[in-house]
């Protein structure tokens, strides 16, 4: 697998439409795209920085991972998206190397890519995520 870029950072918020005010008041971003993803148990919130993309995420129910995380270490950074040429492939590769990985298969996420997490134990405690276009 190689990445050919970074395509979003998911940071984890108590509040979508607070994080929203912020980074619409503060940083003078605007939010294009809010969708929620049910068999994640998330509500998301995109902003475009350059080629980057900002997804702030919500949890829509206490089981979400979203809340897990929150209730551990607060909010803040919560994943890194990478761009790959085809998630499935990415994920065999990094299966490979011995990579834990969350998802052994590409799953639909928030504005329709095909994603799968690697496990922060095995990528030095940075919850990353892969992702492609649908094909
Ligand atoms: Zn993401």
């Amino acid at each position: 697998m190689t990445p050919t870029k970074i395509e979003h950072i998911g940071i984890a918020v108590e509040n979508l439409d607070e994080a929203i005010k912020y980074w619409e008041n503060v940083m003078g971003l605007k939010c294009y795209n809010i969708e929620e993803v049910a068999d994640q148990k998330v509500k998301t919130a995109f902003f475009r920085i350059g080629e980057v993309k900002i997804e702030l995420l919500e949890a829509t129910s206490e089981e979400s991972t979203i809340a897990k995380f929150i209730e551990k270490k607060g909010a803040g950074v919560h994943h890194v998206a990478f761009k790959v040429e085809d998630t499935d492939q990415a994920l065999k590769d990094a299966e490979a190397k011995e990579v834990r990985l969350i998802d052994k298969q590409a799953r639909r996420g928030a504005e329709d890519l095909q994603i799968g997490f690697l496990h922060p134990k095995s990528t030095l405690g940075v919850l990353t995520e892969l992702c492609c276009e649908k094909k």
